[in-house]
């Protein structure tokens, strides 16, 4: 815990002390930061940050294992951790909803179709990811939610309409597959071996991990 804090408020510092805006590789690094947190941790190495007026103001490692809960993605980590802010100081869900129109999630890998789906429901502006996720990806890979922005009002309810999200792909995403490596290179005590080995297409990036990504991420 205290590596995380620490690791977080580096990455406060970092963008505090300049005065230049951020490139998008620079956000990255702070999401492959906490890629390497959760790596530490024996997790899958998945990490996100999530960006308003170009300050970080969130982040997440993947915590599948620790909470022995599939649904502990970075993304819902970082998610979660804004929402409690923002409801502890009163903001109902129409200023909840306003607050994640001017916020960027940056994230290692592509978020898979559960993520997207919330994410689009929250209407983040926009998402930078690393490598692809083609066995769960919802961002363009098995599905397309980013995309899913829709005047149908199925539900009924302006809360839990998908709002859609712009998406930027491909970000440092060499680094992430190399995490990715790393973590199968040296075992996951918490799942099976992978059938194929984790194999880098030059021209996609291409993360293939069999099935594994969802058991731990
Ligand atoms: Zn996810």
């Amino acid at each position: 815990m205290p590596h995380r804090q620490s690791t977080f408020l580096r990455s406060i510092a970092l963008v505090t002390l300049r005065a230049q805006p951020m490139a998008a590789t620079e956000f990255m690094e702070l999401a492959l930061d906490q890629a390497k947190l959760a790596l530490d941790n024996l997790e899958v190495p998945v990490g996100c940050v999530i960006v308003e007026n170009g300050k970080v103001i969130s982040s997440g490692s993947n915590k599948t294992n620790a909470t022995r809960n599939a649904t502990r993605h970075a993304e819902m980590e970082a998610i979660d951790v804004l929402l409690r802010e923002w409801q502890s100081i009163g903001l109902d869900q129409a200023l909840v909803a306003e607050k994640f129109a001017g916020c960027d999630l940056y994230v290692t890998c592509e978020p898979c179709i559960m993520c997207a789906s919330a994410l689009s429901i929250l209407g983040i502006r926009e998402v930078y990811f690393g490598c692809v996720n083609d066995k769960f990806g919802g961002c363009g890979s098995v599905m397309s939610l980013h995309k899913s922005s829709s005047s149908d009002d199925l539900t009924g309810s302006q809360d839990t309409r998908p709002r859609g999200f712009k998406c930027t792909r491909g970000i440092m995403a060499e680094e992430a597959v190399a995490l990715f490596r790393n973590f199968y290179e040296q075992g996951n005590p918490n799942a099976p071996k992978p059938h194929r080995p984790v194999r880098v297409d030059q021209q996609l990036l291409v993360h293939i991990i069999d099935g594994h990504l969802l058991k731990g991420r």
